[in-house]
């Protein structure tokens, strides 16, 4: 992208809140979240005062800061961080980086995250934020000034104890040890230890946690092996299909080889591609963090987004942007299962379709629950100056991924629902307790 096109995108920031491209202007995400919570809701007879409460965020911050870039030139970029509902604890949830980032996303995706975080029984509550700009058009060097300056500009809006970041799409690991690094020195030096773990999804070096990094598609693949348990289904020798083969896909995928999942189909932001022997995840993700991208990989061939979605496959994950299974792709898809590692990928009409069809949804917010779970671990061994092993952090992430699996499924037979509504109901069941104990003051 040229220079011009990329300042564009940059400096537009300001010109709209409105859904960016064709496949999230079929619903507007805000509204995907609230009809799911409004069926969760009535599953459990909830509360009207409670429901009012949770339906809007607590705080969306909307921030406008320059950027002197190496070059020298300023820019001005666009940055938010929606705060949802903190009443289980501190606001949890990512950073992302995108040229789409806009304000009704960033409020979906802090809901979400409130009601993934209660649905996993961890003490956060639910928050998201990003920049609006594409980060492949920018170096590194203006990678780290960027992320500073947007830390910086955050403030005390975020805080170990108030409001706690992580990565998301286009942020990782260097983006949370730059951004720990900038929270940490804008604060008193007596604190600068305890302060650290404002982040979470920092690098192991930086006080990260062992297994963050693989967390979610692990947490996935629990989700997985739990279903196809359940269904009597043998993994050995089945077929997946993965959209996005970024952190989510490319650890989903390389994590179900070795169980003997056959990855035929995947696609990024290039295209798609299909190969009936199979893709070796593991070539494939070195391919793509040489080249940030699948296209030029050998083997296999291009098909399209509609073929992709069509496929004669076992286990499709979508695990790239929000919005992406909708009518269309809900009445193709063939697969037996499909396992939300993305969030809010499956819109309302998307839903219906499938449920008609009989075609299992392992819904967002019990699939990739990993990554969080994953993140409180690294929370508390900063808390409590500890360094648990490899080996301690899966088994705990398992342990809970596959409880929570179990509850949602019979939370769904109890209700007589789908796994979605189930997962919201155990949620707004949780949020609901304390709200009734804490009452609202004054
Ligand atoms: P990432 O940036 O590492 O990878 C994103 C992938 O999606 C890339 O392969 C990219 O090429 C692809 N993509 C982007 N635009 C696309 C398009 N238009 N069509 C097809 N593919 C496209 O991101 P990630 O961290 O893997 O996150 C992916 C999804 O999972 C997001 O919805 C994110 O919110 C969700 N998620 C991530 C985590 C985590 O721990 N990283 C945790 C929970 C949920």
């Amino acid at each position: 992208m040229s220079a011009k096109k990329a300042k564009d995108d940059a400096t537009m920031a300001t010109a709209t809140e409105s859904a960016p491209d064709a496949h999230h202007t079929r619903h507007n995400l805000f509204d995907v979240v609230t009809q799911q919570l409004a069926r969760g809701a009535a599953a459990i007879n909830l509360d009207p005062d409670i429901n009012t409460i949770v339906s809007q965020p607590k705080n969306e911050l909307i921030i406008h800061f320059p950027v002197r870039l190496k070059s020298g030139e300023v820019r001005m970029f666009k940055g938010y961080r929606v705060q949802h509902n903190n009443i289980l604890g501190p606001y949890k949830g990512g950073i992302r980086y995108h040229q789409d980032v806009y304000l009704d996303e960033c409020k979906a995706l802090a809901s979400w995250m409130t009601w993934k975080c209660a649905l996993a029984g961890l003490p956060y509550g639910g928050g998201k934020g990003g920049v609006k700009f594409n980060p492949k058009d920018y170096s590194h060097e203006d990678l780290e000034r960027i992320t500073r300056r947007f830390t910086h500009a955050l403030g005390n809006n975020i805080g170990p104890e108030y409001d706690i970041p992580a990565p998301d799409m286009g942020t990782n690991s260097q983006t949370m040890d730059w951004m720990m690094d900038t929270y940490v020195n804008i604060n008193a030096a007596v604190d600068r230890q305890a302060v650290k773990r404002v982040v979470t999804g920092k690098s192991i070096a930086c006080g990260g946690s062992q297994g963050r990094d693989g967390a979610t598609g692990q947490g996935v693949v629990y989700c997985i092996q739990e279903w196809a348990h359940s269904k009597r289904f043998t993994l050995d020798g089945s077929t997946l299909a993965v959209q996005g083969f970024g952190n989510v896909g490319s650890h989903t995928a390389r994590i179900l080889s070795r169980m003997g999942v056959t990855l035929t189909a995947v696609g990024d932001h290039t295209g798609y591609y299909y190969n009936a022997e199979g893709f070796n995840p593991h070539k494939l993700a070195e391919h793509n963090k040489k080249n940030h991208s699948l296209d030029g990989y050998p083997g296999g061939r291009r098909i399209s987004r509609e073929e992709f979605f069509a496929l004669e496959v076992d286990i499709l994950v979508p695990a790239a942007l929000e919005l992406q299974i909708g009518l269309d792709e809900a009445k193709e898809i063939r697969a037996k299962v499909v396992v939300e590692g993305a969030n809010g990928p499956t819109d309302l009409d998307g839903d219906r379709v499938l449920a008609e069809r009989g075609i299992d949804v392992i819904p967002d917010i019990l699939a990739n629950s990993g990554g969080v779970i994953v993140s409180y671990f690294e929370w508390l061994q900063n808390k409590r100056s500890e360094s648990w092993d490899a080996d301690e952090v899966q088994q705990r992430l398992e342990r809970k991924m596959r409880r929570n699996y179990q509850s949602v499924m019979d939370k769904a037979r109890d209700l007589k629902c789908d796994a979605r509504t189930a997962s919201y109901a155990i949620a707004l069941e949780r949020l609901r307790e304390v709200y009734r104990a804490r009452g609202i003051w004054p």
